[in-house]
């Protein structure tokens, strides 16, 4: 019999389901509360704001990250910012337009309760955050500025400089200091999850390294949530931190909890192209850059060539020689498309021949035209911060004027191309954000539910702060409400030894293998069989063809892998070794999820499966479903099982953004 996946959703129209939910859910007793213990994996914005939302609401939260301060997380790159339906500026923006857009921007896969629930929260979010003091840029008079980002026709964007994750996540922080404070939550720095354990089918607790003297320790709560962020790094080169991975999520998956849509991974069409072999990370440069950066490349293949030698510069060639292609393109939306329709564009440039850099891999963002319009200083005000960024990588400083040609004054331009970003896909959750092992809850990245196959830009922090703030510490207590009825289970019970045993012994697997390969070396390979076979355009035979190189170089991970060291103390090389080994997994799902999606919808682009156009061709007949993954154990192929959509407040139509 088919499996059936329980999502939750209460009946009835959408903007209606969240309030249904509210009135029929059931609250922890008050007194209750301080009986219960939950464990919150991660002190990004997702955890750091359900950490300090369940402390304050008097539950004990145990909460772990793997940096030495929970500022250290990665959400702290976030550069534009965080969209909201306050409609400041009086465009006609609205929760239903909020929700509208982000359906339609990833591609009509997402499920449509749960963006409808995002949209409505947005607004709380910025009021929670402005109540921190997150210093949100404003307009003279005072009222909070906006900004536009990728696939909206509305300024909804709010924003600090392009530095909003920071300035968002000090403010999370500072709640969850003054929780920690009160004594409700208390704080493990430094320590890896590594495992989950479960007793009696419930996740009661985890297995963790404390990453400084390289013990396993046990902790056990009623129930457990993971917060541990996207698995782009997979693909090693990508725009993530360097510490983000995906270690607990997949161990969550071998547990036992479905993987969903991991095929949908986006790349950013704003990054500062690769250099050289060297590379060990990508830089992004915030779309919130394309509000007034035009991107363009050359129209004419000569002038293409002359410039990949370094012949000519982009400031010698004259308006009517250039291809703005995306306004060529896209009227309606401009140089605002969403990622994953901005990114194919500039491969499909590149890959004719119109690429720029020695490489032929680049396109420009150009700010000539809005300099002249508004000044460098107007800009530098709003992208002072990214423009001095791009300098200290490149040595090029992008608003420096070049050249006048025929009255128009050219400004240097940045040079740009797609990279790695974020991960639409993650550890199926319901409606309640809880994963299929009951106890166990997935928030922010780390979970699949709400951007579908492409998320708009400024949406994760929406959805970070959204589960954080206001969905986890509701729903969670539907589940919590039966768990005070039930005693904790102690650390010393047979599964928890049985977890940190299996740890354990992987641990000494890794650094018993004693071959010749450093951990970075066999990434950068994965890296680049992920890249080369399952990124920006897939086929079925070069998905195929990944898997099994993915096999090859998993068997020499295996075999002849080099672990500096002792498990004992400090040594990084033995953690990124016990990533490693879970992008392997990792990686090999997100094949076998592009090779079961015979469409291309969103960040997912099957070449076999595009328009003349060359856009992004649907399957809704066949594949109008979110693709969960059971897993079978390693080497085994996964189990494929489909949780159907239904939308009802949106139809179903092909995504347009010329007109
Ligand atoms: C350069 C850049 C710019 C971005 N800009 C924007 C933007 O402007 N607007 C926007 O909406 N989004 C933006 N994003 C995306 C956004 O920043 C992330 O999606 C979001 O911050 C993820 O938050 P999170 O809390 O889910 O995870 P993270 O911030 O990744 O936090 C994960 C946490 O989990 C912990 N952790 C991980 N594994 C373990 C483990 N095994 N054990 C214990 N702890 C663990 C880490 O220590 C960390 O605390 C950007 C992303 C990048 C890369």
């Amino acid at each position: 019999m088919a499996k059936v996946l329980d999502s939750k959703i209460p009946a009835g129209p959408v903007p209606e389901k969240w309030k249904e939910y509210k009135a029929h859910q059931r609250l922890v007793n008050p007194k209750n509360k301080l009986k219960l213990d939950v464990i919150v994996v991660g002190t990004g914005l997702a955890g750091a704001s359900a950490a300090a939302s369940l402390g304050e609401m008097g539950f004990n939260v145990i909460n772990l990250c793997i940096q030495d301060s929970p500022r250290r997380a990665h959400s702290i790159a976030a550069q534009g910012g965080i969209n909201a339906a306050k409609c400041y500026q009086n465009d006609g923006d609205s929760i239903y337009r909020l929700f509208y857009d982000t359906v339609k921007g990833g591609d009509y896969r997402a499920r449509e309760a749960n963006v409808y629930r995002l949209a409505e929260v947005s607004n709380n979010i910025i009021d929670q955050c402005v109540a921190q003091g997150v210093p949100f840029a404003r307009e003279y008079g005072g009222m909070l500025a906006n900004r536009s980002f990728g696939g909206a026709q509305v300024s909804r964007t709010f924003y600090a400089k392009g530095q909003t994750g920071q300035q968002l996540l000090l403010g999370a922080y500072s709640s969850l200091s003054c929780q920690v404070n009160a004594g409700k939550v208390k704080l493990y720095t430094r320590y890896e999850m590594e495992d989950v354990v479960i007793v009696d089918g419930h996740a009661r607790g985890i297995i963790a390294k404390n990453l400084t003297t390289g013990k396993l320790e046990r902790f056990s709560a009623n129930a457990v949530v993971i917060a541990t962020g996207g698995y782009g790094n997979t693909y090693f080169l990508s725009t993530n931190a360097m510490g983000c991975n995906c270690t607990a999520a997949v161990q969550c998956y071998r547990k036992g909890a479905y993987f969903a849509n991991p095929s949908y991974v986006q790349i950013h069409p704003t990054c500062i192209p690769v250099h050289g072999d060297k590379q060990s990370k990508l830089t992004l440069m915030s779309e919130s850059l394309r509000n007034d950066g035009r991107i363009w490349v050359p129209k004419n293949i000569e002038d293409a060539k002359k410039l990949q030698k370094g012949e000519i510069n982009p400031w010698d060639i004259a308006e009517e020689n250039r291809d703005y292609y995306l306004e060529r393109r896209y009227p309606a939306f401009g140089n605002l498309v969403p990622r994953d329709v901005a990114s194919r564009a500039a491969k499909e440039r590149c890959d004719k021949g119109f690429g720029v850099n020695n490489t032929g891999l680049a396109v420009y963002l150009d700010f000539s035209e809005s300099i002249n319009r508004l000044g460098i200083d107007v800009i530098m005000q709003r992208y002072g911060n990214l423009f001095e960024m791009y300098e200290e990588i490149t040595d090029v400083f992008p608003g420096e004027f070049a050249k006048e040609i025929n009255g128009v004054k050219y400004y240097k331009p940045m040079m740009i191309f797609p990279a790695v970003h974020y991960t639409m896909g993650g550890i199926w959750v319901d409606y309640e954000l809880q994963t299929t092992i009951p106890g166990l809850f997935a928030i922010g990245e780390c979970n699949f539910s709400d951007h579908g196959a492409n998320r708009l830009g400024a949406s994760a922090l929406m959805q970070g702060l959204a589960d954080g703030y206001f969905v986890l510490p509701y729903t969670i207590q539907n589940y919590l409400a039966d768990q005070s009825l039930w005693a904790k289970v102690g650390t010393d019970r047979p599964e928890f030894d049985e977890a940190e045993k299996a740890v354990n012994a992987e641990i000494d697997r890794l650094m018993n293998i004693k071959g010749k390969r450093s951990v970075d070396s066999i990434h950068k390979e994965l890296g680049h069989i992920m890249w080369e076979y399952v990124g920006m355009g897939r086929t079925a035979e070069g998905l195929k063809t990944g898997l099994k190189k993915m096999h090859e170089l998993e068997k020499e991970f295996d075999t002849n892998l080099f672990v500096p060291g002792t498990k004992e103390g400090l040594n990084v090389e033995l953690d990124k070794a016990i990533h490693l080994r879970d992008f392997f997994t990792m990686g090999q799902l997100v094949a076998f999820d592009a090779l079961s999606r015979n469409e291309s919808c969103g960040g997912h682009f099957r070449e076999e499966y595009q328009t003349e156009e060359g856009e992004a061709k649907r399957d809704d007949e066949n594949y109008f479903y979110v693709g969960c993954w059971e897993y079978k154990g390693k080497g085994n192929e996964p189990e494929l099982v489909k949780e159907p959509l239904e939308y009802e407040a949106i139809k179903v139509q092909t995504r347009n953004y010329k007109n």
